[in-house]
């Protein structure tokens, strides 16, 4: 999509700071351009492929992290080890559909004994890699996941079904969706395909898999993790919208970051905090049947996710959830009780729902993979008392760039409210108060791909 398509999407109400001087700006809505490849690649998303892949998932009766993965239980079919060999089977022959395109791995550790691991226990992730085309961007990576594993009422129950259709089959379902048919394209940067264990446990699997990116110093922009996502058809569920949950100020953040933080209003600004607002521009540009929530919190009360795993290792990181969830079907024993059906099963899950999250993850997905890598070391300067703005910043490295574009929003907004094409510099100035605003600054490319916006830091 060229720029001038992306005019079309100029903001029809007026701007305050539009009036406040800015007259060689044009304002744009920072919406994110439409490729006619992505939204040929959503069409391709099967609510049918994902229900199938749930459907085989809950037919290994319990996909608990401690239940049997010995050879005799892996060949009779039931419990973790099975599911596991499965899903590697999957992601293989998506592989082989696209001529070797998908590195299938697994990640294999063993976890020692905690509260809900009862005995040493080997604990295994297992994720497809699309490696990036391009030689510089392929080091950027962007990941789905979901876990495998699931439970009952105990979590220490090996024997007990434990289904775990929408907690969290669904998850698993999207990114192995997400792998079948981005594996079909071809994208500058790297994508992981992940589905990982221990998520019930303690987030065993997510924590690993987390660190050991942090130790091999992945430059992993976004993590999308996919946890109950199955649209329970419950009287009360709205099917149009799915949360987005995004941390405030980061947990790994440093002393002088939360300083920082502090004193510049910075609480809603963190990696994940971006990421969540690129979604809800990828959901306004591609539609697609779900319209992401934005939820400015961690998680739900009392609940985690495995996306904390990789907030912890300082990377941006959010989780997809349904709207509303129906307690009864999750974590439950499948039996009925006063007339009340418990349990996680097949029959409470909305496929054409699954088949939409999954559609928003791959639009996310494959913007990223096709965008410039963000600028580096953005920087708003402050030496003097003055009302106007001046960033600056790196090129963005690898080369995909084209341009940049400086978004804003008044510092009490949600989302940004304004963008500014300001050509292929690494510097710009705008008439408009540091003060009153929130700026950042993203890279574009020649068909409008947008990198993850960057947020300056003060220098003097
Ligand atoms: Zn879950």
């Amino acid at each position: 999509m060229n720029y001038l398509l992306m005019w079309v999407w100029r903001i029809a109400t007026p701007c305050a700071l539009c009036a406040a001087g800015m007259a060689q700006s044009v304002p744009l809505q920072p919406k994110g351009a439409i490729d006619p490849q992505i939204t040929a690649a959503l069409k391709q998303v099967s609510a049918e492929r994902i229900q199938a892949t749930i459907e085989k998932l809950v037919s290994f009766g319990t996909r608990l992290t401690i239940s049997a993965q010995d050879p005799a239980a892996i060949a009779s079919g039931r419990g973790i080890g099975a599911a596991r060999e499965w899903i590697k089977s999957e992601f293989e022959r998506y592989s082989k559909d696209c001529g070797g395109c998908l590195e299938v791995k697994t990640d294999t550790f063993t976890e020692e004994p905690t509260e809900r691991v009862p005995k040493s226990t080997e604990i295994t992730n297992v994720y497809a890699v699309l490696k990036g085309s391009d030689v510089e961007n392929a080091k950027r990576i962007v990941l789905v996941t979901g876990h495998y594993d699931s439970r009952n009422s105990d979590t220490l129950d090996v024997k007990g079904d434990a289904p775990g259709a929408n907690d969290d089959a669904s998850g698993a379902a999207v990114s192995l969706e997400c792998a079948r048919v981005l594996s079909k394209m071809k994208f500058p940067a790297t994508i992981v395909f992940l589905t990982v264990a221990g998520e019930e446990q303690g987030l065993n699997g997510s924590k690993h898999f987390a660190k050991m990116a942090k130790e091999q110093s992945w430059d992993l922009e976004a993590v999308l993790n996919n946890d109950i996502v199955g649209g329970d058809k419950s009287a009360e569920q709205n099917h149009s919208v799915v949360r987005v949950f995004s941390e405030g100020v980061p947990v790994a953040a440093s002393e002088q970051d939360i300083r920082r933080i502090r004193g510049l209003g910075g609480e809603s600004d963190s990696g994940s905090r971006e990421l969540a607002r690129y979604i809800a521009e990828v959901g306004a540009a591609y539609g697609g049947g779900v319209k992401p929530m934005l939820i400015f919190r961690l998680d739900r009360y009392l609940r985690g996710g495995d996306h904390y795993s990789f907030n912890q290792q300082g990377f941006s990181a959010v989780r997809f959830t349904e709207f509303r969830e129906d307690f009864h079907h999750q974590h439950q024993n499948v039996r009925t009780e006063s007339g009340v059906e418990y349990g996680d099963l097949t029959k409470f899950v909305d496929y054409g729902y699954v088949a939409n999250v999954a559609r928003l993850n791959a639009a996310t997905l494959a913007s990223l993979a096709d965008a410039p890598a963000p600028p580096a070391n953005v920087h708003l300067l402050t030496k003097d008392l003055e009302n106007d703005s001046t960033l600056t910043w790196d090129a963005s490295p690898g080369g995909l760039a084209t341009g940049y574009e400086v978004v804003w929003r008044a510092t009490d907004s949600p989302e940004w409210e304004e963008a500014q094409n300001v050509g292929n510099v690494t510097r710009a100035t705008l008439k408009l108060s540091k003060d009153n605003v929130i700026f950042a600054v993203r890279a574009v490319d020649r068909a409008g791909h947008r990198s993850l916006p960057v947020v300056p830091v003060p220098e003097r």
